[in-house]
Parts: C-alpha cells; structure tokens; sequence
C-alpha cells in the first residue's frame, strides 16, 4: 500500500495578511476570466454533481458522497478508482451519458475553458453496445458547446486489462466518427492493472489511423521501471499524463522529445504523490518543458481549471501574463486542430 497523502491543500488564507488575500482574491478572478484550455479531464469523474443528485438514489449518492469525501482527505492511488464505479452505476443510460456530457460542457463554458479535450473508455449499457455509448457522448457534446465558443474534442480511452476485441472495437467507431471531433486516444486507468497485450491491438491501430495518444504514465511509484521504457518508446504518446514517478530513461526521454506534461496538481496531491514528493513537472514547467494544466477530474477532486490554474501559479510564483501564454501553448498540444 502507498500511504495516505496528507499533504493539504493550498489554502491561500492561512498565514496570509488580509491585503495579500485581497490580491489573491483578484488574481484568481484574473484567472477565472482568462480563456483556458483543458486537456486531461475523464468523463465520469467530472459530471456535475447536481445530474448525479438528481438521478441516483439516496443510498447511492450517500455513497457517492462518502467516497468522494474520504478522497478530499487523501486516500491512496487505488483506491481512489472505487469511485467511478458508483458513478457508473448512476449514470447508466445512453440519455443520462448524453445529460451529463451536456452538462459538462455547461460549467466548463462558466468556468471560460473555451476548448477542452474530454476522455473516456467505452461501455456497454445494459443491452446497448459502444457505438451507443460514443453516440450519447457525441450527442451530449454537440447540444453542450451549441452556440459557444466552446469546442470539446473527444478523446476515447484504452486501458492496459482492455481486451484486444475491445481495443479493436473501439479504434474502428474512433475513426468511423472522427469527424465529429474523435481527435487522439488516451491510455488510462489503474496502471498496475492489466499486462497491456490486448490494448496494443488498440495502439497499433491508431498509430495506423494517425490518432496522437495520451499515455497516463509514472501515477505510481510501483510501476516497473523496464514497462514504462516499453510502454513510451512503443507507444510514442504526444503528450504524457501525471509523469510523477517516471524512471530516469524515461524521464529523459520525455525532455528530449519534448514531450507535454499535463499536470493535474489537486489530484497528484490527493491521490498519487507519497509524503513529502515534490511533484517533477513543477520543475519541467520552470524550465520551460512544455506543460499543460489540468484537473484530470472535476468532480471527484472537487476543483475547476481556475482553481488548478491558480494553485500552480502560486506554487511556482507564476504571473497572470505568462499564464496566458502557457494557455496559448496548450492550444498547440491539443489534439484537435
Ligand atoms: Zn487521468
């Protein structure tokens, strides 16, 4: 077992004088105002609280809001998955997928994100098969960016137990709606799950499609150093996700081939980083490597790109001008053009 991060939260009026509260107050207004641009964040750990409210029984969202709560705290990388269990459980029709991914779009609008990549591995509900699933996501998309100046690249999700029908399955309906904004491939999910064989039927058939791949990689400090090397060097991932453990080969690997880092500063916090590890991409961004600010979820770690944006300013001493700048970067490393 990891042990439990307790690392708190930055809270930017403890040990503060009222006036630097006051500035930071504005700051993050500044920031709230700023055109943004999200390219990590899951489907199912970002649905808005109130669609789970109104769908779930109360016993279900009891549970719901118990985990999420233990998660606030800091709970180990593991276990943290739980969670979109029971989400899943409550949003479970092609109608309530399309109502959530509505929704979504709807407080990323609020929060002035105006282009967002959004991941997901597909499911089955009850009787319905993927490309139900897809459509639903497509669909709930479409209606939530209508008429903004949003727009929402959908990024389906591998994960290293997918099965290689699945993997299959899953890059053909990628490519056969690609036009509605399919734009890259994620790998995801616990990563000490799965030995990744039948996900690389999936990955061979993207680099064959020309998909850009995200890889999550380095969430644990468990993971085998020799898998990562394989995994980077035969996935050739655009952008990698977290990178807080990554070995040393690896690591180098990344700087040379100047590899984004999309960092998720809440949820390493939360759930990856062990006691006292100073996340690396914090370095990677003062040395300018190219880094991406995410929330990997906005539900279960209870944030906004506002608030992660504003964490890692304060973290790094970072100004609002050179904000806008990494969002005007993070535009270039999305997969949709
Ligand atoms: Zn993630």
């Amino acid at each position: 077992m990891v042990s439990a991060p307790r690392a708190a939260i930055f809270n930017p009026t403890i040990e503060i004088s009222s006036a630097t509260t006051i500035d930071l107050n504005s700051m993050k207004n500044e920031i709230k105002k700023m055109e943004k641009v999200e390219l990590h964040m899951h489907f199912y750990g970002s649905i808005p609280r109130r669609v789970i409210q109104q769908h779930a029984t109360p016993q279900q969202y009891n549970e719901i809001c118990r985990k999420l709560d233990q998660i606030k705290e800091g709970i180990d990388y593991h276990d943290a998955f739980d969670v979109f269990k029971l989400i899943e459980n409550v949003v479970n029709t092609p109608a309530l997928v399309e109502e959530a991914a509505y929704e979504l779009c709807l407080d990323l609008i609020q929060d002035n994100v105006v282009h967002a990549e959004l991941r997901t591995g597909f499911k089955k509900l009850g009787s319905e098969n993927f490309e139900s699933y897809l459509e639903a996501i497509l669909r709930g998309i479409e209606r939530g960016t209508k008429n903004s100046s949003l727009t929402v690249g959908f990024v389906p999700s591998l994960r290293r137990e997918t099965l290689a029908k699945d993997a299959i399955e899953t890059l053909l309906l990628a490519e056969k709606h690609r036009e509605r904004g399919i734009c890259g491939i994620d790998v995801s999910g616990d990563i000490m799950k799965g030995d990744g064989v039948g996900m690389m039927e999936g990955i061979k058939l993207a680099h064959q499609f020309a998909f850009p791949i995200t890889l999550h990689l380095g969430e644990s400090s468990k993971e085998a150093q020799g898998k990562q090397l394989m995994e980077i060097t035969s996935i050739q991932p655009r952008r990698i996700g977290h990178g807080a453990y990554l070995s040393d080969p690896v690591f180098g690997w990344v700087k040379k081939n100047q590899i984004p880092v999309e960092l998720c500063f809440t949820s390493a916090t939360k759930v990856i980083l062990e006691n006292g590890k100073v996340h690396p991409a914090l370095q990677l961004l003062k040395e300018n490597h190219p880094v991406v600010i995410c929330t990997d979820n906005l539900l279960v770690f209870d944030t906004n790109l506002t608030d992660e944006c504003f964490q890692v300013a304060l973290k790094n001493n970072i100004s609002i001008d050179q904000l806008k700048n990494l969002q005007e970067q993070a535009k270039q490393y999305s997969f949709f053009q």
